[in-house]
């Protein structure tokens, strides 16, 4: 494995391999994000990694210092996975190469949009870089951030983009929480009750009821626990809006604070 750190050096790699792979990552890597690298490793002739813990998509800077980093275990990851080249760049690597003017595709104002106004400027902007210094021909995402998913389609296509993005499932642990790098920051009780939040959705979702019933349901529960939430809405997957009526094509997504840490997931 290659560790660079300048945006040049990556970059004169594409002269000379075939099928690519690039999974990017704020790093605190885990078995979620391991997923997303074996699954390049399988699929293509050379697999790329980024860690950079990028500030342009924090709207807090208290959360951007608070966030986990553990540089010698990712890298050490990295190693065992087989990863061809980290790329471990500093602000100034990413932010000064330049890169053509491209159009930002329109965001649903909701989710994560409506609670962390200008996230996913931040997270396009990173990913304009990104993709211009690895232009690789697949990006591993996965579907935990689905409404990141949705927004850099939409980016790559408007934009003709060429690289093809391959949706990842998500990775839980055996309670069913789903893995983030933000569970560092939380303890094993928390894990549960987190975990709880979770299970309790699941079983909801089986429930014939209507979605507003079903919604109040989950509502009642974090009150009852005391579990602070941004927001628990159905969204039709292919419109991207909140659903009113049930349908296949919808999941439960959700923002809610255990012991003051964000975790969103959907089910
Ligand atoms: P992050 O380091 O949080 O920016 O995540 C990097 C990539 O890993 C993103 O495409 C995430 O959607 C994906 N990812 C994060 N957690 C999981 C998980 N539990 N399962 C699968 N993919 C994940």
């Amino acid at each position: 494995m290659r560790i660079i750190k300048k945006s040049k050096e990556i970059n004169s790699v594409f002269n000379s391999v075939k099928k690519t792979g690039f999974v990017p990552t704020m790093g605190s890597l885990h078995k979620g994000h391991e997923y997303l690298i074996k699954k390049s490793i399988k699929q293509n002739h050379v697999t790329f990694v980024s860690i950079f813990l990028n500030p342009k998509q924090f709207n807090s800077k208290k959360d951007l210092e608070k966030y986990p980093k553990k540089l010698i275990d990712d890298i050490k990851i990295c190693k065992k996975n087989k990863v061809d080249f980290l790329f471990i760049p500093s602000f100034k690597e990413v932010y000064s190469w330049k890169t053509k003017k491209r159009r930002f595709p329109k965001i649903e104002n909701v989710m994560e949009e409506k609670y962390r106004k200008g996230h996913f400027k931040g997270v396009l902007k990173v990913i304009e870089k990104l993709i211009d210094i690895i232009p690789a021909s697949r990006m591993y995402l996965g579907e935990k951030d689905f409404q990141q998913l949705k927004i850099i389609k939409d980016y790559f296509n408007i934009n003709k983009i060429k690289t093809k993005i391959i949706r990842c499932k998500t990775i839980r642990d055996n309670n069913g929480l789903a893995l983030s790098s933000r569970n560092k920051l939380l303890n094993n009780e928390n894990l549960k009750k987190a975990a709880k939040v979770i299970r309790f959705i699941k079983k909801i979702k089986l429930k014939n009821n209507s979605l507003s019933h079903n919604k109040k349901a989950i509502k009642k529960f974090l009150k009852i626990n005391k579990i602070n939430f941004d927001y628990v809405e159905y969204i039709n997957l292919k419109k991207f809006n909140v659903s009113k009526k049930q349908s296949y094509n919808m999941k439960i997504f959700i923002a809610f604070y255990i012991n003051k840490i964000r975790l969103i997931d959907n089910i």
